[in-house]
């Protein structure tokens, strides 16, 4: 619609009959005060304005008018009987278009202009419209990448409090994201760590999984960068999904040497422990068949008879160790607490040991103050331990002459130590001798065993309430000692 503003109606009238006979729309005002009010009603394309009025001038109208944000756009042509100066024009009226048309009116120039003025209005308005669409489509893109900001600084949080290795990888393949743990194992937080030779190398592994899109994982040795060794880490990578597209992926290395560790250990033991039961039991096969054969021809039969019996009871101490390793698992193994002398304890379980070594090449010494005193504690499980000390002290000294039974008591404590003048405990070695399945390299070939019998013994004086340690000296011999409380 346009708006013409005259203070005389006749020439509102030639003006407005010429526009409406162009197809116009047209609105009237007759002073510059009613034209003011009717802008703000109403939306025009074109204002033709009269300079020369009563009250408001054309002038002022249009400077009113560009202090509107509404109407500022609107372009207009000015009616003026002289053809004043522009400079009188309003400084702020920047983006609307702006005319001079001097009176008398040449219809056929007016409407060419208002013809220009009205299409440069509609580009204007449907310019605006373009202009606010992508303002939108602006804003809305910032508020989804501020969100997604606010997510990727969660995630980082997240993967930074957790135990683990963890590290985020674009589609490409590229690392984008690692957490501190992460300089453990590698020196650069766009590289992987380094990977034992035997095992796959990460990005190979990434490549072969990125086409799918699907979560993986792998177990593989990765080397600290600290003390240079491998270690086993469980690696597992889950796509993040963006609709069906994946965008980025997240890692994480847990650290599982340790189980890697108990699982060999178990392996090895399983395979000593069955190694164990078959030689004793091969050898009892073997005096059977040969008392079979005596038997026959009546001879003497007693030797294969006691050798048999040997192996027996070989047999029944390593299964009888065997199930007291089930029953610290369950926790079922239970001691009795009955009072006794602990001398005579000792006396007895030196006794059992020179009865089943039959061709001891050493002595047993006593050394220190007799425990004649009354303990109440578990009498069998305490010679269990005792006769463990004993037949290590023995096994692992072997060509040496003594092995020194030392006693006492200290701090409401009676102890027992076993000392032998044999191979040895290596210093880093000596904190593990208690630990399950647990045996010293440097000897595990020479000697046979299970690693459990220092294990069990640890258990049992626990139970006493007791403590227990070992010292030791390459070459020159160990010490192993126990102490249970007196009351
Ligand atoms: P094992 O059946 O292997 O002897 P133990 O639990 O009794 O199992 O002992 C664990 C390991 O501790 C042994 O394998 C051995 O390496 C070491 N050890 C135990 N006693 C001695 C000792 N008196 N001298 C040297 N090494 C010992």
């Amino acid at each position: 619609m346009i708006l013409i503003v005259d203070d005389k109606p006749e020439n509102i009238f030639s003006l407005r009959s010429l526009l409406e006979s162009k197809g116009f729309q047209v609105d009237t005002a007759l002073s510059g005060e009613e034209a003011l009010k009717n802008v703000l009603k109403k939306d025009y394309a074109l204002i033709i304005l009269d300079v020369q009025m009563p009250g408001m001038d054309g002038f002022e109208v249009a400077e009113t008018l560009a202090g509107y944000s509404k109407t500022k756009e609107i372009p207009i042509i000015f009616l003026s009987a002289v053809n004043t100066d522009k400079k009188f024009i309003t400084k702020g009226y920047a983006s609307g278009g702006i005319d001079y048309i001097t009176k008398p009116v040449d219809p056929d120039i007016l409407m060419l202009k208002v013809k220009t003025f009205y299409r440069l209005y509609e580009q204007t308005l449907a310019l605006n419209e373009v202009k606010k669409r992508l303002q939108q489509e602006v804003e809305s893109r910032k508020q989804a990448q501020e969100e997604l900001k606010i997510k990727v600084d969660f995630l980082h949080m997240v993967l930074e409090t957790i135990p683990q290795i963890a590290f985020t990888v674009d589609s490409n393949g590229q690392i984008t994201f690692v957490n501190e743990n992460w300089f453990k194992y590698s020196k650069s937080p766009v590289d992987f760590p380094e990977v034992h030779p035997e095992d796959t190398l990460i990005n190979i592994l990434f490549e072969t999984h990125i086409e799918s899109g699907e979560p993986f994982e792998a177990e593989i040795r990765i080397r600290n960068v600290i003390d240079k060794t491998y270690h086993f880490h469980l690696l597992r990578i889950i796509p993040l999904k963006e609709g069906d597209m994946v965008s980025s992926w997240v890692g994480t290395f847990t650290d599982i040497e340790d189980q890697k560790q108990v699982e060999n250990k178990k392996d090895e033991f399983l395979s000593i422990a069955s190694h164990e039961l078959k030689t004793p039991l091969t050898s009892i096969k073997a005096y059977i068949q040969l008392l079979e054969r005596l038997v026959k021809q009546e001879g003497n039969v007693s030797t294969y008879i006691h050798r048999a019996q040997d192996q027996v009871i070989k047999l029944e101490s390593l299964i009888a160790d065997l199930l007291d390793i089930s029953k610290i698992e369950n926790g079922k193994l239970k001691v009795n607490f009955v009072s006794f002398d602990l001398e005579n304890l000792i006396g007895n379980a030196i006794d059992t040991i020179l009865h089943t070594h039959e061709h001891l090449d050493m002595v047993i010494e006593r050394e220190g103050e007799p425990l004649s005193v009354e303990v109440n504690a578990d009498a069998i499980r305490i010679e269990q331990v005792l006769i463990n000390f004993l037949t290590n002290a023995i096994k692992y000294s072997p060509g040496s002459e003594k092995v020194i039974v030392q006693t006492g008591i200290n701090d409401g404590q009676a102890f027992i130590k076993v000392k032998d003048f044999g191979i040895g405990i290596p210093k880093n070695k000596q904190e593990y001798v208690f630990s399950k399945f647990y045996r010293v390299e440097e000897s595990s070939v020479k000697f046979q065993g299970l690693g459990i019998g220092l294990y069990i013994c640890a258990e049992i004086i626990k139970q006493h309430h007791g403590t227990y340690g070992v010292e030791s000296e390459e070459g020159k011999g160990t010490t192993f000692y126990f102490s249970i409380p007196l009351n």
